[in-house]
């Protein structure tokens, strides 16, 4: 189960099918999987030359190309470790993961060149990927020159070991430094087939995937190996993505699969309704994870006639939740749109449960909520060099998500909110998710974040930030949005405030960044009143 095989299959079977790859200077480059596997084999014995050996760290500071892809095959099918470093994380954190993670040699875009400069490793051997293909300073390489210098007819090695690592990442932890985490060549093949199954992603060699989940985040949940594995065209959508281009992409390339983040769909969904002039028609299916589906998005796409499959994982096991109308659902539509907006049902390999404080299973019931724990065969079972936190973390071979979630009679799980983001006010909880979610039903409104903030009286109270589409600036006030969510929530559970913003803070995945406005808020209620009612 190494992905040597998975690269030299999909070369013999689908040698003829198309990557296409969006370039910095707008032009899209193509070629054959056979000739990407040329290319990785190049670029296999190039690292060679680089002095790459088994187990060494191999990083990335890329977006999705077709380099950064041949890369995603190259550096595991050696042997040695792929470090996708998240090129949205601060000049601080890089620092401490390369250190961390030992990496050897790094892969950086030209664009973001600049910015690992100023991280002072001369140390580190980097090389530049990008369109020139001249020499830089020394200790700088340019990518398509090793490729060139590449030797003709390298094969990579049989005797790889499936369990040996492939990639390694790094995961913000809500406490301390980002944790390393490693998957084996093993785990990313059964991943990637089994998310190929006709009820997950459903993929075929008629499909095209927009690979649109930043390579950098959590395999990209896998999409570079399941479209391989089924033999499917590739784009990929490269530097600083945009609405724009993605929906140009889709018409451009008939794309039918793609994936990403709620963030990414709400900008996308904004842009096809300001312009509508884009003929979407080849997509049908859209893949949501990252953080909750949102009813308006779900709409949104089946207005358009795409299919929305809302799915859950975390970086220590990405994709492992995905949705999936079984059988036994009943057709009536409320029922069906209810069980759409849950997460989903585990991936053949995975394992889940809800369990109280105290770690005892709470009954399926869809109504019992308690932290969600997972294991499966894509489920790491420690921590990268970090025994401390891997004790934390795990229980029984289990691992604590940190998600506050429940599971239903047929398997469905639903995540109520991350555990730190839930609201305690009073001695009750409020979903920051639900409001949410309901504030983004409002047709005025883009985007919204939920936190709690400390307040003297109820311990905490909801605060909701509000992005406005354009043409609702300062037409719409807090008074519209609360009335919207009077008639859905109980009084208690009304944010106490509604502050218009012109953006939300995202995190280097792209999620709100609550704990950045919790910390800028902290003292909004404590300052404004010291005599605050229940609402
Ligand atoms: P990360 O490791 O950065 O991918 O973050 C994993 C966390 O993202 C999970 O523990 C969840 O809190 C959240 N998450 C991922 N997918 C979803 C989803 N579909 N719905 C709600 N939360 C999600």
């Amino acid at each position: 189960m190494s992905l040597i095989c998975v690269l030299r299959r999909a070369a013999l079977l689908f040698g003829s099918q198309e990557i296409a790859s969006y370039k910095s200077d707008g032009e899209i480059l193509r070629y054959s999987y056979t000739e990407f596997y040329e290319r990785v084999k190049r670029l296999g014995s190039a690292l060679r030359g680089l002095g790459v050996g088994e187990a060494d760290v191999v990083g990335t500071l890329a977006w999705n190309t077709h380099r950064h892809l041949e890369l995603y095959y190259a550096v595991p099918c050696m042997g040695a470790v792929l470090h996708t470093l998240n090129l949205r994380l601060s000049k601080r954190e890089i620092g401490y993961i390369l250190n961390h993670a030992d990496d050897k040699i790094v892969f950086v875009d030209e664009d973001q060149y600049a910015a690992f400069a100023e991280l002072g490793r001369h140390d580190l051997r980097c090389v530049i990927m990008g369109e020139d293909q001249t020499e830089h300073r020394s200790g700088v390489a340019s990518y398509e020159k090793l490729l060139e210098n590449g030797q003709q007819g390298f094969e990579f090695p049989d005797s790889l070991d499936e369990n040996a690592p492939a990639f390694l990442l790094y995961t913000s932890g809500t406490t301390g430094p980002p944790k390393g985490v490693i998957h084996s060549h093993r785990s990313v093949f059964i991943a990637g087939l089994a998310l190929c199954l006709p009820q997950f992603f459903n993929l075929t060699d008629r499909d095209v995937v927009l690979l649109q989940v930043p390579l950098f985040h959590a395999v990209g949940w896998f999409l570079p190996f399941s479209s391989m594995i089924a033999g499917a065209k590739i784009v990929l959508p490269g530097p600083h993505p945009t609405p724009q281009r993605l929906a140009e992409l889709i018409e451009g390339e008939r794309v039918t699969v793609t994936a990403g983040a709620p963030t990414v769909w709400i900008n996308f969904l904004n842009h096809l309704n300001k312009t509508r002039n884009y003929d979407i028609s080849s997509l049908k299916r859209v893949i949501v994870g990252g953080a909750s589906l949102t009813p308006a998005i779900l709409n949104e796409f089946e207005e358009l006639g795409v299919e929305v499959v809302h799915a859950w994982g975390m970086t220590e096991g990405p994709a492992a939740v995905v949705n999936w109308l079984k059988r036994d659902i009943d057709g009536n539509e409320e029922e069906v749109r209810r069980v759409k907006l849950k997460q989903g049902i585990p991936v053949p390999g995975i394992e889940v449960k809800v369990v109280d404080q105290e770690g005892n299973e709470l009954p399926r019931d869809g109504k019992s909520v308690g932290e969600l724990l997972f294991r499966g065969a894509w489920v790491i079972d420690s921590y990268f060099k970090d025994p401390e936190r891997t004790a934390q973390s795990f229980c029984g071979g289990w691992l604590r998500t940190g998600d506050a979630a429940t599971i239903d009679e047929k398997g469905y799980i639903q995540i109520v909110d991350r555990y730190k983001d839930l609201i305690r006010s009073g001695g009750e909880w409020i979903s920051s998710v639900d409001l949410e979610n309901l504030i983004m039903s409002h047709p005025a409104v883009l985007e919204a974040a939920v936190v709690g903030v400390p307040h003297e009286v109820w311990q905490e109270r909801p605060l909701a930030f509000v992005v406005l589409k354009g043409d609702y600036v300062n037409k719409i006030g807090k008074a519209e949005i609360i009335d919207h969510l009077r008639e859905r929530v109980a009084k208690w559970q009304l944010p106490d405030e509604i502050i218009f913003v012109e953006s939300i803070p995202k995190t280097g995945t792209g999620k709100f960044d609550k704990k950045a406005l919790r910390e800028m808020y902290k003292n909004y209620f404590i300052e404004r009143s010291t005599k605050s009612q229940q609402p």
